[in-house]
Protein backbone atom coordinates (compact mmCIF):
# COMPACT_ATOMS: atom_id res chain seq x y z
CA UNK A 1 0.00 0.00 0.00
CA UNK A 2 2.77 2.59 -1.60
CA UNK A 3 0.07 5.51 -0.78
CA UNK A 4 -0.16 4.93 3.42
CA UNK A 5 3.74 4.58 3.22
CA UNK A 6 4.22 7.94 1.32
CA UNK A 7 1.65 9.27 4.12
CA UNK A 8 3.10 8.23 7.18
CA UNK A 9 6.46 9.87 5.90
CA UNK A 10 4.57 12.87 5.19
CA UNK A 11 3.28 12.44 8.45
CA UNK A 12 6.30 12.00 10.12
CA UNK A 13 8.14 14.96 8.13
CA UNK A 14 5.11 16.95 9.72
CA UNK A 15 4.42 17.83 6.26
CA UNK A 16 1.18 19.69 5.40
CA UNK A 17 -2.11 17.91 5.19
CA UNK A 18 -2.54 18.64 1.76
CA UNK A 19 0.66 16.77 0.74
CA UNK A 20 -0.01 13.96 2.31
CA UNK A 21 -1.70 12.10 -0.99
CA UNK A 22 -1.05 12.58 -4.87
CA UNK A 23 -5.09 12.53 -5.64
CA UNK A 24 -8.17 14.08 -4.13
CA UNK A 25 -10.86 11.94 -5.47
CA UNK A 26 -14.08 14.27 -6.22
CA UNK A 27 -16.45 11.33 -6.21
CA UNK A 28 -16.55 8.46 -4.44
CA UNK A 29 -14.57 5.79 -5.67
CA UNK A 30 -16.33 3.36 -8.49
CA UNK A 31 -18.96 1.76 -6.07
CA UNK A 32 -19.44 -1.59 -8.58
CA UNK A 33 -15.64 -1.92 -8.13
CA UNK A 34 -16.04 -5.06 -5.87
CA UNK A 35 -18.93 -6.68 -8.07
CA UNK A 36 -19.50 -8.45 -12.00
CA UNK A 37 -20.66 -6.64 -14.38
CA UNK A 38 -23.29 -8.71 -16.39
CA UNK A 39 -24.20 -8.90 -20.69
CA UNK A 40 -26.80 -6.62 -21.47
CA UNK A 41 -29.31 -9.40 -22.16
CA UNK A 42 -28.31 -11.32 -19.02
CA UNK A 43 -28.90 -8.19 -17.04
CA UNK A 44 -31.94 -7.88 -18.07
CA UNK A 45 -32.48 -11.41 -17.22
CA UNK A 46 -30.92 -10.99 -13.70
CA UNK A 47 -32.70 -7.54 -13.15
CA UNK A 48 -36.27 -9.43 -13.92
CA UNK A 49 -35.44 -12.25 -11.21
CA UNK A 50 -34.88 -9.51 -8.65
CA UNK A 51 -38.41 -7.78 -9.30
CA UNK A 52 -39.96 -11.64 -8.44
CA UNK A 53 -38.28 -12.01 -5.34
CA UNK A 54 -39.15 -10.38 -1.88
CA UNK A 55 -36.71 -8.19 -0.56
CA UNK A 56 -37.16 -9.40 3.48
CA UNK A 57 -38.87 -5.98 3.92
CA UNK A 58 -36.09 -4.12 3.00
CA UNK A 59 -37.01 -0.27 3.53
CA UNK A 60 -37.32 1.78 -0.47
CA UNK A 61 -37.39 4.69 -2.02
CA UNK A 62 -37.90 5.47 -6.11
CA UNK A 63 -35.77 8.10 -8.03
CA UNK A 64 -36.41 9.63 -11.21
CA UNK A 65 -33.84 11.11 -13.60
CA UNK A 66 -35.28 14.12 -15.53
CA UNK A 67 -32.66 14.52 -18.51
CA UNK A 68 -33.91 17.62 -19.35
CA UNK A 69 -32.52 20.93 -18.85
CA UNK A 70 -33.37 24.64 -20.24
CA UNK A 71 -29.74 25.78 -20.81
CA UNK A 72 -26.37 24.19 -19.84
CA UNK A 73 -23.77 24.90 -16.60
CA UNK A 74 -20.07 25.42 -18.62
CA UNK A 75 -18.78 22.66 -15.97
CA UNK A 76 -22.19 19.86 -16.26
CA UNK A 77 -20.85 16.29 -17.52
CA UNK A 78 -24.51 15.20 -16.29
CA UNK A 79 -26.75 13.05 -18.53
CA UNK A 80 -29.14 15.98 -19.99
CA UNK A 81 -30.31 17.50 -23.41
CA UNK A 82 -32.41 20.56 -24.59
CA UNK A 83 -35.93 19.05 -25.02
CA UNK A 84 -37.43 19.35 -28.60
CA UNK A 85 -40.87 19.36 -29.78
CA UNK A 86 -43.39 17.27 -27.81
CA UNK A 87 -40.38 15.10 -26.25
CA UNK A 88 -41.28 15.93 -22.49
CA UNK A 89 -44.79 14.51 -23.14
CA UNK A 90 -43.34 10.90 -24.33
CA UNK A 91 -40.92 11.31 -21.65
CA UNK A 92 -43.78 11.50 -19.01
CA UNK A 93 -45.46 8.62 -20.97
CA UNK A 94 -42.44 6.48 -20.69
CA UNK A 95 -41.77 7.21 -16.91
CA UNK A 96 -46.01 6.43 -16.09
CA UNK A 97 -45.51 3.11 -18.37
CA UNK A 98 -41.98 2.42 -16.39
CA UNK A 99 -43.80 2.92 -13.08
CA UNK A 100 -47.32 0.50 -14.39
CA UNK A 101 -44.63 -2.09 -15.47
CA UNK A 102 -42.93 -2.46 -12.51
CA UNK A 103 -45.65 -2.21 -10.27
CA UNK A 104 -47.32 -5.66 -10.78
CA UNK A 105 -44.02 -6.91 -9.55
CA UNK A 106 -43.79 -9.37 -6.39
CA UNK A 107 -40.96 -6.76 -4.63
CA UNK A 108 -42.88 -3.77 -6.15
CA UNK A 109 -46.12 -4.55 -3.93
CA UNK A 110 -43.94 -6.07 -0.75
CA UNK A 111 -43.43 -2.90 1.23
CA UNK A 112 -44.26 1.28 1.30
CA UNK A 113 -42.14 3.65 -0.74
CA UNK A 114 -40.65 6.01 1.63
CA UNK A 115 -39.01 8.80 -0.38
CA UNK A 116 -39.60 9.80 -4.33
CA UNK A 117 -36.78 11.86 -5.12
CA UNK A 118 -36.50 13.82 -8.83
CA UNK A 119 -33.28 15.00 -10.05
CA UNK A 120 -31.25 15.77 -13.27
CA UNK A 121 -31.05 17.50 -15.29
CA UNK A 122 -33.37 19.90 -14.21
CA UNK A 123 -36.41 18.42 -12.91
CA UNK A 124 -38.84 21.30 -12.67
CA UNK A 125 -38.19 21.86 -17.01
CA UNK A 126 -41.32 19.67 -16.71
CA UNK A 127 -44.47 21.43 -16.16
CA UNK A 128 -46.69 21.02 -12.97
CA UNK A 129 -48.91 18.71 -14.60
CA UNK A 130 -46.54 16.80 -15.65
CA UNK A 131 -45.18 16.00 -12.47
CA UNK A 132 -48.31 15.40 -10.70
CA UNK A 133 -49.09 13.09 -13.56
CA UNK A 134 -45.82 11.23 -12.57
CA UNK A 135 -46.41 11.76 -8.89
CA UNK A 136 -50.08 10.32 -9.15
CA UNK A 137 -49.08 7.48 -11.17
CA UNK A 138 -47.22 6.09 -8.69
CA UNK A 139 -49.45 6.91 -6.26
CA UNK A 140 -52.24 5.00 -8.00
CA UNK A 141 -49.84 1.76 -8.64
CA UNK A 142 -46.85 1.29 -5.91
CA UNK A 143 -47.64 1.56 -1.99
CA UNK A 144 -46.35 5.12 -0.73
CA UNK A 145 -45.94 5.83 2.95
CA UNK A 146 -48.35 8.24 3.64
CA UNK A 147 -45.70 10.54 5.21
CA UNK A 148 -43.51 9.69 1.93
CA UNK A 149 -40.81 12.06 1.42
CA UNK A 150 -41.32 14.12 -2.15
CA UNK A 151 -38.42 15.57 -3.37
CA UNK A 152 -37.23 17.62 -6.45
CA UNK A 153 -33.83 19.27 -7.58
CA UNK A 154 -34.62 22.82 -8.97
CA UNK A 155 -32.92 25.65 -10.91
CA UNK A 156 -34.72 28.32 -8.97
CA UNK A 157 -33.94 31.06 -11.50
CA UNK A 158 -35.67 29.15 -14.45
CA UNK A 159 -39.36 28.93 -12.29
CA UNK A 160 -41.73 31.60 -11.01
CA UNK A 161 -42.95 31.51 -7.37
CA UNK A 162 -46.27 30.47 -8.12
CA UNK A 163 -44.82 27.15 -10.15
CA UNK A 164 -43.02 26.72 -6.96
CA UNK A 165 -46.09 26.97 -4.62
CA UNK A 166 -47.74 24.40 -6.58
CA UNK A 167 -45.43 21.94 -6.15
CA UNK A 168 -46.17 22.04 -2.20
CA UNK A 169 -49.69 21.58 -3.86
CA UNK A 170 -48.87 18.13 -5.92
CA UNK A 171 -47.02 17.05 -2.91
CA UNK A 172 -43.52 18.11 -2.98
CA UNK A 173 -42.22 18.53 0.62
CA UNK A 174 -38.71 18.64 0.35
CA UNK A 175 -36.66 20.76 -2.61
CA UNK A 176 -33.38 20.84 -3.38
CA UNK A 177 -32.06 24.62 -5.66
CA UNK A 178 -28.81 24.47 -6.98
CA UNK A 179 -26.83 27.48 -5.88
CA UNK A 180 -22.94 26.86 -6.13
CA UNK A 181 -22.50 30.50 -5.74
CA UNK A 182 -24.14 33.41 -4.66
CA UNK A 183 -21.58 35.67 -6.13
CA UNK A 184 -22.67 37.41 -9.47
CA UNK A 185 -19.04 36.81 -11.55
CA UNK A 186 -18.61 33.48 -10.58
CA UNK A 187 -22.26 32.50 -11.33
CA UNK A 188 -21.78 34.45 -15.26
CA UNK A 189 -18.71 32.04 -15.71
CA UNK A 190 -20.57 28.71 -15.12
CA UNK A 191 -23.77 30.02 -17.01
CA UNK A 192 -26.08 30.90 -14.20
CA UNK A 193 -27.83 34.78 -15.30
CA UNK A 194 -29.77 35.17 -12.03
CA UNK A 195 -28.26 37.80 -10.28
CA UNK A 196 -27.04 37.92 -6.21
CA UNK A 197 -30.04 39.98 -5.48
CA UNK A 198 -32.47 38.32 -7.07
CA UNK A 199 -31.76 34.72 -6.14
CA UNK A 200 -31.50 36.10 -2.32
CA UNK A 201 -35.08 37.46 -3.39
CA UNK A 202 -36.15 33.98 -4.58
CA UNK A 203 -34.56 31.75 -2.09
CA UNK A 204 -36.51 34.05 1.19
CA UNK A 205 -39.17 34.01 -0.64
CA UNK A 206 -39.15 29.63 -1.20
CA UNK A 207 -38.65 29.41 2.55
CA UNK A 208 -41.78 30.78 3.19
CA UNK A 209 -43.58 28.26 1.13
CA UNK A 210 -45.28 25.26 2.50
CA UNK A 211 -41.84 22.81 1.62
CA UNK A 212 -40.32 21.26 5.45
CA UNK A 213 -36.66 21.51 3.81
CA UNK A 214 -35.04 23.71 1.28
CA UNK A 215 -31.97 22.49 0.61
CA UNK A 216 -28.94 24.25 -1.16
CA UNK A 217 -25.80 23.07 -3.31
CA UNK A 218 -22.97 24.74 -3.06
CA UNK A 219 -19.58 24.32 -5.35
CA UNK A 220 -16.22 24.81 -5.48
CA UNK A 221 -13.09 26.06 -6.79
CA UNK A 222 -14.88 27.86 -9.55
CA UNK A 223 -13.63 30.37 -12.03
CA UNK A 224 -13.57 33.93 -10.58
CA UNK A 225 -13.96 32.02 -6.72
CA UNK A 226 -11.64 33.38 -4.59
CA UNK A 227 -11.18 32.08 -0.67
CA UNK A 228 -12.96 36.19 0.12
CA UNK A 229 -15.74 34.84 -2.24
CA UNK A 230 -16.22 31.77 -0.95
CA UNK A 231 -16.48 32.83 2.61
CA UNK A 232 -19.32 35.62 1.32
CA UNK A 233 -20.75 32.62 0.03
CA UNK A 234 -20.89 30.24 3.17
CA UNK A 235 -21.67 34.16 4.89
CA UNK A 236 -24.96 34.02 2.61
CA UNK A 237 -26.00 30.75 2.87
CA UNK A 238 -26.37 30.87 6.83
CA UNK A 239 -27.91 34.07 6.76
CA UNK A 240 -30.97 32.87 4.45
CA UNK A 241 -31.71 29.73 7.42
CA UNK A 242 -32.07 27.40 4.97
CA UNK A 243 -32.47 23.57 6.60
CA UNK A 244 -29.56 21.97 4.30
CA UNK A 245 -26.99 22.20 2.54
CA UNK A 246 -24.85 19.76 0.22
CA UNK A 247 -21.22 20.92 -0.92
CA UNK A 248 -19.60 19.78 -3.75
CA UNK A 249 -15.49 20.01 -5.17
CA UNK A 250 -15.92 20.95 -8.64
CA UNK A 251 -14.96 18.23 -11.48
CA UNK A 252 -13.43 19.51 -14.67
CA UNK A 253 -14.31 17.03 -16.83
CA UNK A 254 -13.27 16.84 -20.33
CA UNK A 255 -15.26 17.82 -23.11
CA UNK A 256 -17.71 20.18 -20.95
CA UNK A 257 -17.72 23.88 -22.22
CA UNK A 258 -15.39 24.94 -18.97
CA UNK A 259 -12.84 22.20 -20.07
CA UNK A 260 -12.73 23.44 -23.18
CA UNK A 261 -12.54 27.17 -22.07
CA UNK A 262 -9.89 25.90 -19.64
CA UNK A 263 -7.81 24.38 -22.17
CA UNK A 264 -8.30 27.35 -24.57
CA UNK A 265 -6.79 29.57 -22.02
CA UNK A 266 -9.87 31.46 -22.37
CA UNK A 267 -10.33 31.60 -18.39
CA UNK A 268 -8.41 30.65 -15.58
CA UNK A 269 -9.07 28.45 -12.44
CA UNK A 270 -7.19 28.91 -8.85
CA UNK A 271 -5.74 25.47 -8.49
CA UNK A 272 -3.85 23.98 -5.56
CA UNK A 273 -4.52 21.45 -2.93
CA UNK A 274 -3.51 24.38 -0.19
CA UNK A 275 -6.36 26.31 -1.58
CA UNK A 276 -8.56 23.26 -2.15
CA UNK A 277 -8.01 22.38 1.67
CA UNK A 278 -8.91 26.07 2.58
CA UNK A 279 -12.16 26.06 1.04
CA UNK A 280 -12.64 22.57 2.30
CA UNK A 281 -12.15 23.69 5.72
CA UNK A 282 -13.89 26.89 5.69
CA UNK A 283 -16.99 25.25 4.90
CA UNK A 284 -16.29 22.21 7.27
CA UNK A 285 -15.56 24.60 10.01
CA UNK A 286 -18.45 27.06 9.76
CA UNK A 287 -21.56 23.96 9.49
CA UNK A 288 -19.61 21.95 11.88
CA UNK A 289 -20.75 23.87 15.07
CA UNK A 290 -23.92 23.57 17.12
CA UNK A 291 -26.52 24.49 15.01
CA UNK A 292 -25.13 22.45 12.15
CA UNK A 293 -24.58 18.57 11.75
CA UNK A 294 -22.64 16.88 9.24
CA UNK A 295 -24.87 14.19 7.87
CA UNK A 296 -22.35 12.91 4.97
CA UNK A 297 -19.05 13.56 3.29
CA UNK A 298 -21.09 15.95 1.06
CA UNK A 299 -24.21 16.89 3.45
CA UNK A 300 -24.85 18.74 6.05
CA UNK A 301 -28.23 19.33 7.76
CA UNK A 302 -29.46 22.20 10.38
CA UNK A 303 -29.58 20.64 13.85
CA UNK A 304 -32.78 19.39 14.28
CA UNK A 305 -33.91 19.39 10.59
CA UNK A 306 -34.90 15.95 8.73
CA UNK A 307 -32.40 13.76 7.18
CA UNK A 308 -33.32 13.76 3.96
CA UNK A 309 -34.37 9.89 3.61
CA UNK A 310 -33.73 9.48 -0.38
CA UNK A 311 -30.43 10.46 0.31
CA UNK A 312 -29.79 7.61 3.31
CA UNK A 313 -31.41 4.83 1.13
CA UNK A 314 -29.59 5.46 -1.91
CA UNK A 315 -25.89 5.99 0.72
CA UNK A 316 -26.80 2.37 2.28
CA UNK A 317 -26.94 -1.03 0.65
CA UNK A 318 -29.53 -2.16 3.22
CA UNK A 319 -31.92 -0.37 1.54
CA UNK A 320 -33.32 -0.65 -2.10
CA UNK A 321 -34.20 2.39 -4.71
CA UNK A 322 -36.27 1.79 -7.98
CA UNK A 323 -34.57 4.07 -10.49
CA UNK A 324 -36.78 5.55 -13.32
CA UNK A 325 -35.79 7.48 -16.22
CA UNK A 326 -33.01 7.21 -18.57
CA UNK A 327 -29.48 6.56 -16.90
CA UNK A 328 -31.19 5.92 -13.80
CA UNK A 329 -29.32 3.54 -11.15
CA UNK A 330 -30.98 1.39 -9.01
CA UNK A 331 -30.70 -1.10 -6.47
CA UNK A 332 -33.00 -4.47 -6.02
CA UNK A 333 -32.85 -7.33 -3.94
CA UNK A 334 -28.86 -7.15 -3.87
CA UNK A 335 -28.96 -5.86 -7.68
CA UNK A 336 -27.39 -2.90 -8.67
CA UNK A 337 -28.76 -2.05 -12.39
CA UNK A 338 -28.44 1.09 -14.64
CA UNK A 339 -30.94 1.84 -17.35
CA UNK A 340 -29.90 3.29 -20.78
CA UNK A 341 -28.25 6.45 -21.56
CA UNK A 342 -29.72 6.58 -24.39
CA UNK A 343 -32.56 8.74 -23.96
CA UNK A 344 -34.66 8.43 -27.21
CA UNK A 345 -34.00 4.88 -26.51
CA UNK A 346 -35.31 4.97 -22.65
CA UNK A 347 -38.09 7.18 -24.01
CA UNK A 348 -38.81 3.90 -26.78
CA UNK A 349 -38.21 1.40 -24.98
CA UNK A 350 -41.34 2.02 -22.34
CA UNK A 351 -43.80 2.58 -26.06
CA UNK A 352 -42.83 -1.04 -26.21
CA UNK A 353 -43.03 -1.72 -23.13
CA UNK A 354 -39.27 -3.51 -23.07
CA UNK A 355 -36.76 -3.55 -19.94
CA UNK A 356 -34.60 -0.40 -20.32
CA UNK A 357 -32.24 -1.95 -17.66
CA UNK A 358 -28.96 -2.41 -19.83
CA UNK A 359 -26.48 -2.95 -17.11
CA UNK A 360 -26.31 -5.19 -13.94
CA UNK A 361 -23.93 -5.88 -11.29
CA UNK A 362 -24.05 -8.64 -8.86
CA UNK A 363 -21.98 -10.86 -7.48
CA UNK A 364 -21.03 -13.93 -5.25
CA UNK A 365 -21.61 -13.46 -1.19
CA UNK A 366 -17.99 -12.52 0.09
CA UNK A 367 -18.06 -10.07 -2.51
CA UNK A 368 -20.71 -8.38 -1.39
CA UNK A 369 -20.50 -8.65 2.12
CA UNK A 370 -17.01 -6.57 1.62
CA UNK A 371 -18.19 -4.65 -0.11
CA UNK A 372 -21.16 -4.04 1.78
CA UNK A 373 -18.69 -2.76 4.54
CA UNK A 374 -17.00 -0.58 2.51
CA UNK A 375 -20.24 1.37 1.06
CA UNK A 376 -21.66 1.42 4.65
CA UNK A 377 -18.66 2.44 6.79
CA UNK A 378 -17.26 5.44 4.13
CA UNK A 379 -19.92 7.22 1.99
CA UNK A 380 -22.22 8.36 4.83
CA UNK A 381 -19.19 8.03 6.91
CA UNK A 382 -19.03 10.42 9.51
CA UNK A 383 -18.19 7.57 11.62
CA UNK A 384 -17.14 4.46 11.07
CA UNK A 385 -18.56 1.45 12.29
CA UNK A 386 -15.35 -0.93 13.86
CA UNK A 387 -17.12 -3.97 11.91
CA UNK A 388 -14.92 -2.61 9.50
CA UNK A 389 -12.12 -3.99 10.91
CA UNK A 390 -13.21 -6.96 10.22
CA UNK A 391 -14.14 -6.42 5.98
CA UNK A 392 -10.87 -8.08 5.54
CA UNK A 393 -7.71 -9.47 6.59
CA UNK A 394 -5.67 -6.97 6.02
CA UNK A 395 -8.18 -4.11 6.72
CA UNK A 396 -7.16 -3.99 10.44
CA UNK A 397 -3.23 -2.93 9.58
CA UNK A 398 -4.97 -0.19 7.14
CA UNK A 399 -7.30 1.44 9.68
CA UNK A 400 -4.24 1.97 12.60
CA UNK A 401 -2.15 3.32 9.80
CA UNK A 402 -5.01 6.10 9.15
CA UNK A 403 -5.21 6.47 12.84
CA UNK A 404 -1.42 6.81 13.48
CA UNK A 405 -1.78 9.79 10.49
CA UNK A 406 -4.86 11.21 12.51
CA UNK A 407 -7.21 10.82 9.30
CA UNK A 408 -9.46 8.43 11.97
CA UNK A 409 -9.56 8.60 15.69
CA UNK A 410 -11.38 6.00 17.83
CA UNK A 411 -14.45 7.19 19.60
CA UNK A 412 -15.86 4.44 22.02
CA UNK A 413 -17.14 1.76 19.56
CA UNK A 414 -16.58 3.85 16.67
CA UNK A 415 -13.93 5.10 14.05
CA UNK A 416 -14.56 8.59 13.24
CA UNK A 417 -13.03 10.50 10.69
CA UNK A 418 -10.59 14.07 11.92
CA UNK A 419 -11.03 17.54 9.92
CA UNK A 420 -8.00 15.84 7.95
CA UNK A 421 -9.79 12.78 7.12
CA UNK A 422 -12.79 14.25 5.95
CA UNK A 423 -10.78 16.09 3.61
CA UNK A 424 -8.95 12.84 2.60
CA UNK A 425 -12.08 11.16 2.56
CA UNK A 426 -12.39 10.19 -0.82
CA UNK A 427 -9.26 8.92 -0.92
CA UNK A 428 -9.09 6.79 2.22
CA UNK A 429 -12.91 5.07 0.66
CA UNK A 430 -10.39 4.67 -2.45
CA UNK A 431 -7.01 2.40 0.16
CA UNK A 432 -10.23 0.98 2.03
CA UNK A 433 -11.85 -0.31 -1.20
CA UNK A 434 -8.74 -1.24 -2.58
CA UNK A 435 -7.71 -2.87 0.73
CA UNK A 436 -10.48 -5.15 -0.05
CA UNK A 437 -10.27 -6.13 -3.40
CA UNK A 438 -6.34 -7.36 -3.16
CA UNK A 439 -7.42 -9.19 0.17
CA UNK A 440 -10.18 -10.86 -1.94
CA UNK A 441 -8.96 -11.49 -4.79
CA UNK A 442 -5.48 -12.89 -2.31
CA UNK A 443 -8.38 -15.38 -1.03
CA UNK A 444 -9.69 -16.56 -4.07
S1 LIG B 1 -28.89 22.40 -14.35
FE1 LIG B 1 -27.77 20.66 -13.57
S2 LIG B 1 -27.96 19.07 -15.14
FE2 LIG B 1 -28.57 21.03 -16.11
S3 LIG B 1 -26.71 21.79 -17.05
FE3 LIG B 1 -26.77 22.72 -15.00
S4 LIG B 1 -25.62 21.27 -13.69
FE4 LIG B 1 -26.12 20.21 -15.59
Amino acid sequence: MKRLEKAKMMHRSNAPIWEYFEDRFHTHPNKYALLDQHSEERSKTIFNESLQSVSGGRKRAIYIHVPYCKDYCTYCYFLKKIPKGQELELFVIAVKNHIYNISKSIWAREKEFDAIYFGGGTPTTLSRNHLKDIIETIKRNLPIASDCEISTECRIGQVSLKYLEGLTQIGFNRISIGIQSFDDRVRMAIGRHLSRDELVAKLTATKKLKFKSVCADLLYPLPNQTLEIWKNDISNFLELGLHGCSVYRLNVKEGTDLWQQLSNKAITLQKSKELEYNFFTEIDRALGNDEWKRLTVVNYGRKGAKEAVYLRYQNDIRYDTLGLGPGATGQINNCLYSNTRNIDEYNNSMLFNTVPCVKVWKSNDDFIKAWRWQRLSINTYISISSDLLKASPSMERVINDLVQINLIKTNGDELVLTEQGRFWSRTISDIIQHTIVEDCIGMA
